[in-house]
C-alpha cells in the first residue's frame, strides 16, 4: 500500500442529480475488517435512481457523503490483526451486508430478512466505486478461478434472480412469462432455463429491443412488444388460451402488477421481483377467483455461494450470464455510462478497474 494514499471515488453528497468523481483518502480497515481492492462494479437500477436524485432515496441523504456501488467483486490487498480464514490475494464477491446470526430472522433460517447485521454498502457505507473499500471478512465470499471478476459483480442481481424463480416454485415443462427485460428479468430468464422451463415468453417495450435480442439468445421461445400488441392477449394465444403457470413481474411499473394478474393461468403464481415508486391497484377479486398466488421476493434462501458453485461447474451458463453486460467501462467515464442506463442503450454495464 506503500506510497499511493488516495483513490478515485464516485459519490453522492446529497441527492442532487448527477454524481460526483473525487480523490478520496484510500480507507484503512481495523483488526476487524479487510480492505479490497475492487475488480469489478455493477451499475444497479438503484444506482441509477440515485443518479437521478429519486425523491424515494432521501432516507439515504443522512448516510452522505458515501460512495456508490454494491454489486462489486474484489481481492483481499491487506487484512486486519484479528481477522482469519481470509489472506490478501484472494478474489472474492461481496454481499453488501453481512445478517448479524442473533436476530429472530437468523436465528430462523431467513438471513436475509436480518434486521441487525453490518450496514448496506454503496448506500449506508462506502461501496465498490471506487479503487478500494473496508469491509468485514464475513461479507466475502471467495470467487471460484473459473468466474470471472465481471461475473463476480452480477451475483447480487443473480441472487434476486434466481430467488424469484425458486420463490415462484417453478417445475419443470411449466410456462413462464417474465415482464420487463431488464438485468433482473434476463438473469431469472437464465435461470428458469437451467431450470426446465417449458414455453418461455418475456416482455418488454419498442425501447427493449437490445434487451429482447439477448432474451431470444437466451432461449426465451417467444417475445412480446407490450406497446405494439394486446400483451395479455399474446399470452394467451401463446398459452392455449389460458395464460402461464408462473410470472415474474420484474418491470417495477404499478400497473403492470394488474396485467401479470391478468397473464397469469388458474391457480398459477405472480412472483413480484420489481420495486415500485407507489402503490398499485389491483383487482383481488379475480385474482381470488382464479386461486392465484402473488408473490413478494426479496433476496432469499438460494445463497450465493449455490450460484456460484452452478455458474463454475456449468461454464455455458455462466458464458449467457457475461452477455447481460452489455458495457464495461472506466470509473472516469462513469457519467456516460450512467446516460446510457438512463437512457437503455446498455443492459447490465460494469466498472472495471486498471
Ligand atoms: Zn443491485
Ligand atoms: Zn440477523
Amino acid at each position: 500500500m506503500a506510497e499511493k494514499r488516495t483513490m478515485q471515488a464516485l459519490l453522492k453528497r446529497d441527492l442532487t442529480p448527477g454524481i460526483l468523481i473525487e480523490e478520496v483518502p484510500i480507507p484503512q480497515p481495523d483488526d476487524d475488517q479487510v480492505l479490497l481492492k475492487v475488480r469489478a462494479a455493477g451499475i444497479c437500477g438503484s444506482d441509477v435512481h440515485m443518479y437521478e436524485g429519486d425523491a424515494s432515496y432521501k432516507v439515504f441523504e443522512n448516510s452522505m457523503p458515501v460512495i456508490l456501488g454494491h454489486e462489486f467483486s474484489a481481492e483481499v490487498v491487506q487484512v486486519g490483526g484479528n481477522v482469519q480464514g481470509i489472506a490478501p490475494g484472494q478474489r472474492v464477491v461481496v454481499r453488501p451486508r453481512a445478517p448479524c446470526g442473533q436476530c429472530h430472522y437468523c436465528k430462523t433460517n431467513r438471513r436475509h430478512m436480518c434486521t441487525g447485521g453490518s450496514l448496506a454498502h454503496g448506500l449506508r457505507i462506502d461501496g465498490g466505486f471506487a479503487e478500494y473499500v473496508v469491509t468485514w471478512p464475513e461479507t466475502c465470499i471467495p470467487l471460484p478461478d473459473n468466474i470471472s471478476d465481471t461475473l463476480g459483480a452480477l451475483i447480487e442481481p443473480f441472487g434476486i434472480a434466481a430467488n424469484a424463480v425458486h420463490d415462484g416454485g417453478l417445475n419443470m415443462g411449466e410456462s413462464l412469462v417474465i415482464q420487463g427485460p431488464g438485468p433482473i428479468g434476463l438473469l431469472a430468464l437464465i435461470v428458469a432455463k437451467a431450470r426446465g422451463v417449458g414455453n418461455c415468453i418475456v416482455i418488454g417495450t419498442s425501447r427493449d429491443t437490445l434487451r429482447l435480442e439477448r432474451a431470444k439468445a437466451f432461449g426465451a421461445n417467444h417475445v412480446v412488444i407490450a406497446d405494439q400488441v394486446d400483451a395479455v392477449q399474446a399470452v394467451r394465444d401463446l398459452t392455449d388460451g389460458r395464460g402461464a403457470d408462473m410470472v415474474i413481474e420484474a418491470s417495477g411499473v404499478p400497473a403492470l402488477l394488474q396485467t401479470a394478474l391478468d397473464m397469469c393461468d388458474k391457480m398459477g403464481r405472480v412472483v413480484v421481483a420489481g420495486i415500485y415508486a407507489g402503490p398499485a391497484q389491483v383487482d383481488f377479486t379475480a385474482m381470488v377467483r382464479g386461486g392465484k398466488s402473488l408473490i413478494g421476493t426479496y433476496g432469499g434462501l438460494v445463497a450465493w455461494e449455490r450460484i456460484l458453485a452452478w455458474l463454475s461447474a456449468n461454464p455455458y451458463y455462466a458464458q449467457l450470464s457475461e452477455d447481460v453486460i452489455t458495457h464495461r467501462s472506466h470509473l472516469a467515464d462513469a457519467d456516460a455510462a450512467f446516460k446510457r442506463s438512463v437512457n437503455k442503450e446498455n443492459i447490465k454495464e460494469v466498472f472495471i478497474f486498471n
